[in-house]
């Protein structure tokens, strides 16, 4: 039996399943991942994307971080795979409990998926770091340089960016889903982003499957390794 006919055959046999993504779910949608070849990673900037989206530098060089942020980040085009797809309908059928994602593309929700754990924020929500007024990413997309609310307040996104922190209810309740999760599938991440990658360890179970177009730390952990592009291989389940 070959590894997609076992994926399918443990997906069949759970009503408890829990999925936690990365960029790599995405990138069939054409939004570039961090780490792969082709990822953010590897192209020329400045400076290295890790750098752009952290903290001291939003402070430091806010006008260069949006123009990072609007090119590379805001990725309004982009519809969802069908990785994205079939998540949303095992909800819809009972079989999924909860999506976790370190992406901030929305996507999963554009697919139907209705319980997101959006462990890093979304591009799509930004917030007046004076007055709190929300704005949407078309907002941001189409300002120049800075965007500025009315009040005068800078826009910030509501991104958790390098050095902050997670959201700690949106963490508990990631890990609670995964404690609690008779199946886990861990797709196109590279489990190098913590505290992310370490709620791997959360998981009790005995199926535990990971799907990525490389080796990653964690496969030695997996009972099941499924290489591959993501929304290929679960267009096949
Ligand atoms: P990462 O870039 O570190 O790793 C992506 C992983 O996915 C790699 O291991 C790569 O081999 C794999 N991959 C790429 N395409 C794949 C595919 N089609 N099928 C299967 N595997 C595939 O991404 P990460 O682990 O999510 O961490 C990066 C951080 O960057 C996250 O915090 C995330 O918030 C952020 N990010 C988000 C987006 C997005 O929202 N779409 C895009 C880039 C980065």
């Amino acid at each position: 039996m070959d590894s997609i006919e076992r994926l399918k055959e443990l997906v069949d046999s759970t009503d408890n399943l829990v999925f936690f993504g990365g960029a790599g779910v995405s990138t069939e949608s054409g939004i570039p991942d961090f780490r792969s070849v082709d990822g953010l990673y590897n192209q020329k900037y400045d400076y290295p994307p890790e750098t752009i989206l952290s903290h001291s530098f939003y402070r430091k060089c806010t006008d260069e971080f949006y123009r990072f942020y609007r090119d590379k980040m805001i990725c309004l085009w982009a519809r969802p795979n069908a990785a994205h797809m079939k998540l949303a309908q095992w909800e819809q059928e009972g079989k999924l409990k909860a999506v976790i994602t370190q992406n901030i593309d929305g996507l999963h929700q554009a697919a139907g998926s209705k319980k997101v754990l959006e462990l890093h924020g979304s591009v799509l929500r930004n917030y007046c770091e004076r007055c709190h007024k929300f704005y949407d990413a078309e907002y941001i997309l189409h300002s120049a340089g800075v965007p500025a609310c009315e009040c005068g307040g800078i826009i910030k996104p509501d991104v958790v960016l390098y050095e902050e922190g997670l959201d700690q209810q949106v963490l508990q309740e990631a890990m609670r889903c995964i404690t609690n999760a008779d199946m886990l599938i861990v797709g196109g991440t590279s489990l190098a982003v913590y505290p992310a990658a370490g709620l791997i360890d959360y998981y009790r179970g005995n199926k535990l499957v990971l799907i990525n177009k490389e080796p990653t730390s964690k496969d030695s952990m997996a009972d099941l390794v499924v290489s591959g592009s993501i929304g290929e291989i679960f267009s096949r389940l």
